[in-house]
C-alpha cells in the first residue's frame, strides 16, 4: 500500500491530502494561470473533489471568469500566496490541483497542454505531448 499523497503551500499554513491516485497532469497556458502562477503555465491534476481534503489552514479564494467563460474559484494561501487548487463554479464535483504544491512527484507526467494560443515564447512544450489551442476537448466516450 502506498503512502497517502500530501501537499501544501510554501509557508506550510495550508496542508492537504489526496486519496485518489494522481498520475496525469495538464499544463494550462491561459493568461489567468500565467498571472496567478507567475510562470508560463500552471501544471494541474484534475481530481474528484471528494478525494481532496484540507488538513491544515483555510485557503483564501479569488473568483474570476476564465478564458473559457467558466467562473473559476482560485484557492491560495493568504499568507504566502501559493496557489493550491481551482474549482469551476458550475462543476464543484471536480477540482484542479496545482501539481507544484504536491510533496511527491514520482510517476507524474504532463499528458496534455491546453490554451496554447496564449503560450509565451519562452515556454517550451514537448511536441510529443497532446496540445490544444483552447480548452480541452470534451472527454471521449468509453
Ligand atoms: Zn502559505
Ligand atoms: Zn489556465
Amino acid at each position: 500500500m502506498s503512502e497517502p499523497l500530501t501537499g501544501g503551500c510554501l509557508c506550510g499554513a495550508i496542508r492537504y491530502a489526496v486519496s485518489a491516485p494522481v498520475q496525469n497532469l495538464i499544463a494550462c497556458h491561459c493568461t489567468d494561470c500565467q498571472k496567478a502562477s507567475g510562470t508560463g503555465a500552471s501544471i494541474n491534476a484534475l481530481l474528484p473533489s471528494s478525494a481532496f481534503s484540507i488538513t491544515r489552514g483555510t485557503p483564501r479564494v479569488f473568483t474570476k471568469p476564465a478564458d473559457s467563460g467558466n467562473v473559476l474559484h482560485r484557492h491560495f494561501c493568504g499568507d504566502c500566496g501559493a496557489p493550491i487548487f481551482s474549482q469551476r463554479d458550475n462543476l464543484r464535483e471536480f477540482m484542479v490541483l496545482k501539481a507544484g504544491s504536491l510533496d511527491r512527484h514520482e510517476g507524474l507526467q504532463v499528458v496534455m497542454n491546453i490554451w496554447t494560443r496564449s503560450r509565451r515564447p519562452w515556454t517550451l512544450i514537448d511536441p510529443a505531448v497532446e496540445a490544444h489551442e483552447g480548452n480541452r476537448p470534451p472527454a471521449r466516450q468509453p
